[in-house]
């Protein structure tokens, strides 16, 4: 998979990109990052990206020109990808959302700067927005990073044992089981018994409880989809 970045900050991705699983997907061919800094694609000598709003108010707009020629860029290497625009104003980013993007062969993540991205280049350049949360950051790069962490980590062979994903949280609707290493005792805290006991189905059984429990009490909403999701199965028969 190769991931283009639009960023006015490329710096802001050194470290992130140099470290751990980013770092091993890279070097063992899995991913390939494109970095494009947007002020490469400015036509002023000031290589000036942004400028005021048309109507007045606070705040700097990222013009459209850059942004379009950058993007019209990524595309020349990656014609099919799917141009995503990090936003507070887009659809939730979730786990779901990074398993479809991991089916697709490349990516390619805007990140805006300012109040955000001439309405022109949302409109007509841009498949898809995605948001990270309700709150606002002041760009899209670490929007784009985690993105890139959440989709990169579930491309077949980056992590070393696949079937952890299958008992992760959201994966099947749930929260995962309580994990545990050594030491079995720390600060008089034990570890469950169920754990040393070597029995591997009451091992399972305890973690699938744990699980149920777990969600029931931090996130009743993801139990609530899935009896949506039974009803609906009923509603078609
Ligand atoms: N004026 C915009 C608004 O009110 O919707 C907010 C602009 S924000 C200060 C600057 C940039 O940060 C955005 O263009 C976007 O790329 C990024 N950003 C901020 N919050 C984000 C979020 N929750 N998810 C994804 N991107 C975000």
């Amino acid at each position: 998979m190769q991931i283009h970045i639009l960023t006015l900050f490329p710096e802001f991705f050194r470290g992130p990109l140099e470290t751990s699983i980013l770092a091993r997907a890279r070097d063992r061919g899995y991913v390939e990052f494109q970095m494009l800094d947007i002020r490469d694609f400015t036509e002023n000598k000031h290589r000036q990206a942004d400028d005021t709003p048309y109507g007045g108010g606070a705040g700097m707009v990222m013009k459209p020109g850059p942004v379009v020629r950058a993007l019209e860029y990524a595309r020349e290497s990656s014609p099919e990808a799917p141009r995503i625009l990090l936003t507070p104003q887009g659809e939730q980013f979730e786990q779901e959302t990074a398993e479809s993007l991991a089916d697709e062969r490349d990516l390619i993540l805007v990140c805006g700067r300012y109040e955000g991205i001439d309405e022109r280049v949302r409109e007509d350049w841009i498949d898809r927005e995605l948001s990270i949360g309700d709150y606002v950051l002041p760009g899209g790069e670490i929007a784009a990073l985690c993105v890139t962490e959440a989709v990169v980590r579930l491309l077949p062979g980056v992590l070393g044992n696949q079937d952890s994903l299958d008992e992760e949280s959201f994966a099947q609707g749930r929260l995962e089981y309580p994990h545990y290493t050594r030491p079995q005792t720390f600060r008089g805290h034990e570890v469950p018994d169920v754990l040393l006991s070597g029995d591997h189905q009451r091992v399972d059984e305890w973690r699938r409880e744990q699980a149920e429990k777990r969600t029931a009490r931090r996130r009743p909403d993801l139990l609530e989809d899935d009896r949506e999701g039974d009803k609906g199965g009923e509603d078609e028969t």
